[in-house]
């Protein structure tokens, strides 16, 4: 596995907010009136990947005050540690996940990408379902989405481009991975997970999302419409692609 090649190129999705993750670890920055706030910090290795991003968009680590989680596997918190370490940041995680990214139960999928868990931290903050946290000139909302994890949140927030305010969503842990016999077998867990996965889409059906951001590049055809953008034209305001997504998740998941 060659970490370099998961080099991706940081891009402006509103006034706001950017993708400064890889293609396997999904990072994003959002900027506000006081300081940077980071969703999601990809694998450990990759850590001087996302921080040349941030340098690549002319914003300094530095002014990282917030890391927030969508869910405590390896490849949404591996950088966490060695961030803190040097900005000195809060982390948030979603209450269920707290144990996966202290190092107390084997649920970070670190097994399941061949490594260890190398660098676990104590979360500052414990995020609860229908929060809705105040960072700055922004507020992020957040609802308990169980089934990828326990502790699975998802975000919403307002965005701003060209004058006009849209609602950004994204699904904070859509993979299916967690849910195969194999997996829930293997650790102990309770095909119950299967139940609250749909309920947790029923839920975010709900929800009229402007711009949907990917958990991974893949959800929200990221790739795609990072080679659309152009200064006239933003792809990443795409009215359908929330609930398509959701619903072909939906679909997934019955014939599991
Ligand atoms: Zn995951």
């Amino acid at each position: 596995m060659n970490y370099w090649e998961w080099d991706l190129q940081p891009v402006q999705i509103s006034d706001e907010l950017f993708y400064v993750g890889t293609r396997k670890g999904p990072s994003h920055l959002l900027k506000t009136n006081d300081g940077l706030v980071l969703i999601d910090t990809g694998f450990p290795q990759s850590l001087y990947m996302l921080l040349e991003n941030i340098r690549r968009l002319s914003f300094d680590y530095r002014d990282i005050k917030h890391i927030i989680h969508t869910h405590g596997h390896i490849d949404h918190f591996g950088g966490t540690r060695a961030l803190v370490e040097m900005c000195g940041a809060k982390t948030y995680i979603g209450e269920g996940d707290e144990d996966a990214v202290m190092g107390l139960n084997e649920l970070s999928c670190c097994v399941d990408f061949n490594r260890e868990l190398e660098e676990p931290f104590t979360p500052d903050v414990i995020i609860r379902d229908g929060d809705k946290l105040k960072f700055g000139d922004k507020e992020i909302e957040f609802i308990s989405t169980p089934g990828h994890t326990k502790g699975t949140l998802s975000l919403f927030m307002n965005l701003t481009w060209k004058g006009k305010t849209y609602r950004a969503g994204m699904f904070g842990g859509a993979g299916l991975n967690t849910l195969e016999e194999d997996y829930i077998k293997r650790h102990n867990l309770s095909f119950s997970c299967r139940d609250e996965y749909k309920a947790s889409i029923d839920k975010l059906l709900t929800h009229k999302v402007d711009i949907h951001l990917g958990n991974h590049v893949r959800d929200n055809n990221h790739l795609a419409k990072m080679e659309q953008k152009r200064e006239d034209n933003n792809p990443f305001i795409d009215y359908d692609s929330w609930g398509t997504f959701l619903s072909k998740q939906k679909e997934k998941i019955e014939i599991l």
